[in-house]
């Protein structure tokens, strides 16, 4: 047998599959989201439609892809699953969206990075459930119109900020996702572990939630990670040890912030002084990508306000300083 390079990376993209709940009932936390697709698949299941389309956005990790395939369990349809870079050209949507049976969810991952001229195949789809195709050159070109099977498109992105306005207002429904209560994510946890059938304590699985910045992935991989290494060490059997000491190893802390979390905060303070400083500047000074910076980074560390945005940049808070043992001092930053 072959083993591949990424055979365990395989694995755990497996194991995300198997983890992933199929009903509403199951999905953990995001109240709000879950009563709302509540009413809106029971209505139109009375009325026998498909689900008007939904836009899910919010950090990576937190459950859209989950969501998208829950919704089309629920609709009791079938879910074809694409991502916005993967379709390159306007007759690769047409494609897809000509395969599509009556009902049925297209997930598009990323929708926010679909290239203007493939938009413009989805605004006619969205709205009338129609393709315009055009058939012919030059002076003989004509367009023509073929029906669709009504569908429902979920389309999920990190950024709903840059989704272009007529491919928004195109969504009857918009979903926020927002990071995890410590319950949630505790519960996250423990329903991991028993798919796993591993055994845990309460303040194992309450110190693996604490640290998972508030996002289920995060929550899942670290208990993978700290299952290892009960393994290893201690006969299979996670404690508040084993759990503690493999976080530590792993560089998360109590905040759920891991190393690079720490390098832009440190960066922040030790070379820009505190801030503001712009993110590209502060992208470029940790090796690593603005967008990542954005999309992943950025937000929790707000939401945990150690860092903030002003008008003239990124700048940490005194939090922060607390957080990372800096002294703050007040002279300095004026
Ligand atoms: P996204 O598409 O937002 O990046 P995913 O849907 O792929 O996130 O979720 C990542 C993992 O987290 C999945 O394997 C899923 O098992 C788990 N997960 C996400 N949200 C929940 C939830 N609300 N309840 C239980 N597990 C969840």
């Amino acid at each position: 047998r072959i083993v591949d390079i990424n055979a365990i990376n395989n694995i755990e993209i497996e194991d995300e599959l198997s983890l992933r709940p199929e009903r509403l009932s199951q999905y953990i936390g995001q109240h709000k989201i879950k009563e709302n697709l509540d009413v809106f698949i029971q209505a139109a299941k009375l009325r026998n439609e498909s689900l008007d389309h939904v836009l899910l956005y919010g950090p990576p990790g937190l459950g859209k892809t989950t969501l998208a395939n829950i919704i089309a369990h629920e609709m009791d349809v079938n879910i074809r699953i694409t991502s916005g870079p993967s379709i390159e050209r306007p007759g690769d949507l047409a494609a897809i969206l000509s395969s599509l049976n009556a009902g049925d969810v297209l997930f598009i991952d990323e929708i926010h990075r679909l290239s203007r001229v493939v938009e413009e195949v989805l605004y006619p789809a969205m709205e009338d459930f129609c393709l315009d195709i055009v058939v012919g050159k030059g002076e003989e070109a004509r367009s023509i119109r073929i029906d669709l099977p009504p569908f429902t498109l979920v389309g999920a992105t990190t950024r709903a900020g840059s989704l272009s306005a007529p491919l928004r207002d195109r969504f009857g429904v918009h979903l926020r996702l927002d990071y995890y209560e410590i319950n949630d994510l505790s519960h996250i946890v423990m329903r991991t572990a028993d798919v796993f059938d591993v055994v845990i304590d309460a303040q194992s699985v309450h110190e693996i939630a604490l640290r998972s910045r508030g996002t289920p992935r995060i929550a899942n991989r670290l208990l993978r990670r700290v299952r290892d290494f009960a393994q290893v060490k201690n006969d299979g059997h996670i404690d508040i040890a084993t759990t503690t000491h493999a976080l530590d190893l792993l560089q998360v802390d109590q905040y759920g912030l891991d190393h690079i979390d720490h390098k832009i905060l440190n960066a922040i303070i030790e070379r820009y002084n505190g801030g503001p400083v712009g993110l590209e500047t502060i992208a470029v000074s940790i090796g690593e990508e603005r967008i990542t910076l954005e999309d992943v980074y950025e937000p929790y560390l707000i939401q945990k306000g150690l860092l903030e945005r002003t008008a003239r940049g990124r700048v940490a808070t005194v939090r922060a300083y607390e957080h990372l043992n800096v002294p703050y001092d007040n002279e300095k930053r004026k």
